[in-house]
């Protein structure tokens, strides 16, 4: 079967075979799939470049019993500007890792696709912080994953008046029910978080805070992520690592 899709280049290894390249994608119609490009690695071949990490391309591929071959690959984003520094590109790298564990596989993954592509326009650009654009990403993915927080009222009393966040349980609390793992949430994060979690696709990242509230922010969505996941990412540690 064949067919066609757009699809973000999440991963690539190049050590199956002499010439081949073995690609993990996100589609917008079969979410995520690992595909061979046969001979991407021979000089002049055109599919090449648009098979690489970080490519948006418009794939063309035949479905196998269990395996997805690349017959065609036409660019049509490479976001130049993320490869530009480290710090970017490790942030970008790390997005694809998040992407290939919590978007669905063999099922649409459009949502997923809106929001890397978002991410990486905003990365290559440098028009918004990369704590804003990580804790979006995060929180955002989870959501799509199903692991949505309840961000309303205290997850214990229903009160209003919320000042923590338990990552553990996705609940927001009030100062009377926070157990010893719930983490401070200033009044701005936590309108921050809403506006992720609850606006349309299109303008989750369109909003601002002071430098501590993004500090705090992404502390949030990341111990957020890490407790719901439960595992490591081997990107997150290297962007770290970098700071
Ligand atoms: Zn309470």
């Amino acid at each position: 079967m064949k067919l066609t899709t757009d699809a973000l280049i999440i991963r690539e290894n190049n050590n199956i075979g002499e010439a081949d390249r073995f690609v993990t994608a996100l589609t917008r119609e079969c979410g995520v799939i690992q595909a061979s490009v046969r001979g991407a690695r021979r000089v002049k071949n055109p599919n090449g470049s648009a098979t690489q990490l970080l490519c948006y391309s418009r794939l063309s591929l035949f479905r196998g019993r269990d395996k997805y071959i690349v017959d065609d690959a036409e660019p049509l984003e490479v976001f130049f500007g993320v490869r530009g520094q480290l710090e970017t590109l490790s942030l970008a790298q790390y997005f694809c890792e998040l992407a290939g564990v919590l978007c669905p596989r063999e099922e649409p993954a459009e949502d997923g696709l809106r929001l890397l592509l978002g991410a990486l326009h905003y990365l290559s650009k440098g028009t918004r912080p990369l704590s804003l654009v990580k804790a979006v990403v995060e929180l955002r993915l989870l959501c799509a994953a199903g692991y949505t927080p309840d961000l309303t009222v205290c997850g214990a009393c229903g009160a209003e008046e919320v000042s923590f966040f338990s990552p553990v349980r996705g609940v927001v609390l009030c100062g009377n029910c926070r157990d010893a793992a719930a983490l401070p949430l200033s009044a701005g994060v936590l309108a921050a978080m809403r506006h992720i979690a609850y606006a349309p696709l299109e303008k989750c990242f369109a909003f601002s805070l002071s430098d501590e509230g993004l500090a705090q922010l992404a502390y949030v969505c990341e111990r957020f992520l890490l407790a719901q996941v439960d595992r490591g990412f081997k990107t997150l540690d290297f962007y770290h690592s970098l700071q």
